[in-house]
């Protein structure tokens, strides 16, 4: 069988990046509001700073303003929740992204519900999930959002597919098979406790890996023909999927970096872009 084709994330982002300023120069010419996100961050872990960084200057890039607000480690539950409250009720914030993880002192579904599912543009209140799981109108979590985007741009219709997702998070794996499942693809999520992961992997015409864990996914375990979606992220650019021996099998497949990463920051901005329109009404 001949290689897979790559799944180009990163060309697809850039799009939908362009756009997203288009719909964005538009909204403020028409109504003197340029869209705005809210970023909060407690704590000054590294890696979140750096997410946030980035998440501001492509903010920036796509004519979208960005309000940053950083707590110190020490901030309290409470302290967080009045804080998004704030930004929930202020009309010049649009969208609100709260990095994560926090401290382990922090309740973080308390923090998160504090947003305004009208500005959980990361996709990250209880409010959100249900509506994106039921198929009404909200903002997805973002990378889940990112990833169904980027089959449609590759013309994989989940309809009728199986679909194997392995990883149950809140914010990426089980969102992203409830969104394989309102398109309906006949849906199976895996996790630590799976019992034979490889046999139920071999069984996927569409395989989500959303693990943290370096090439767990090996190539002899994918159906010849499948479609491999890698949004695992791991140090040293390494994906949840053995890329090399599972790019023999596939028939298109996600390389990490420049497949599910980009999309999702393109979710994020073209999300804020359009919680902004509904807000002015526009
Ligand atoms: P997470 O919260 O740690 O969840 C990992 C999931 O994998 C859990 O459901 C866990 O099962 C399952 N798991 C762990 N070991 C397993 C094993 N050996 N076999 C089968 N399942 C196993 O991670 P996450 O936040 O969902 O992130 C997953 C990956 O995606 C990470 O590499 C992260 O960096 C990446 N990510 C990328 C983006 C992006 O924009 N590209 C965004 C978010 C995350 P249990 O539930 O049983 O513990």
């Amino acid at each position: 069988m001949s290689q897979a084709q790559l799944m180009d994330g990163t060309g697809l982002a850039r799009r939908i990046v362009d756009e997203t300023a288009k719909r964005a120069a538009d909204l403020t010419e028409r109504t003197g509001v340029a869209p705005c996100l809210a970023t909060v961050l407690v704590g000054e872990d590294p890696a979140s700073v750096t997410y946030v960084r980035m998440k501001q200057n492509r903010s920036r890039k796509a004519g979208i303003e960005s309000r940053h607000v950083a707590l110190s480690a020490g901030t309290t539950t409470a302290e967080l929740i009045g804080t998004l409250t704030g930004l929930s009720a202020d009309p010049t914030v649009h969208g609100i992204l709260l990095q994560h993880p926090m401290g382990h002192h922090i309740d973080e579904r308390a923090a998160f519900e504090a947003i305004a599912p009208e500005k959980d543009v990361d996709g990250v209140t209880l409010a959100s999930f249900s509506a994106m799981s039921f198929g009404l109108p909200g903002f997805a979590s973002c990378t889940p959002g990112g990833i169904m985007r980027l089959l449609d741009e590759y013309d994989v219709d989940p309809a009728g597919k199986r679909a194997v997702v392995v990883g149950r998070s809140a914010i990426l794996g089980k969102p992203v098979g409830m969104l394989l499942l309102g398109r309906d693809a006949t849906v199976t999520y895996c996790h630590s406790r799976t019992a034979d992961l490889s046999a139920v992997v071999r069984e996927a015409d569409i395989v989500v890996a959303a693990v943290g864990r370096p090439r767990l996914i090996r190539g002899e375990d994918i159906k010849p023909g499948a479609v491999v979606v890698d949004a695992g992220y791991n140090p040293g650019n390494i994906g949840d999927v053995d890329f090399d021996s599972a790019r023999e099998r596939a028939s298109l497949i996600t390389p990490v970096p420049g497949g599910v990463g980009p999309m999702t920051i393109a979710t994020l901005l073209a999300q804020t872009v359009e919680a902004a329109t509904r807000q002015t009404g526009a």
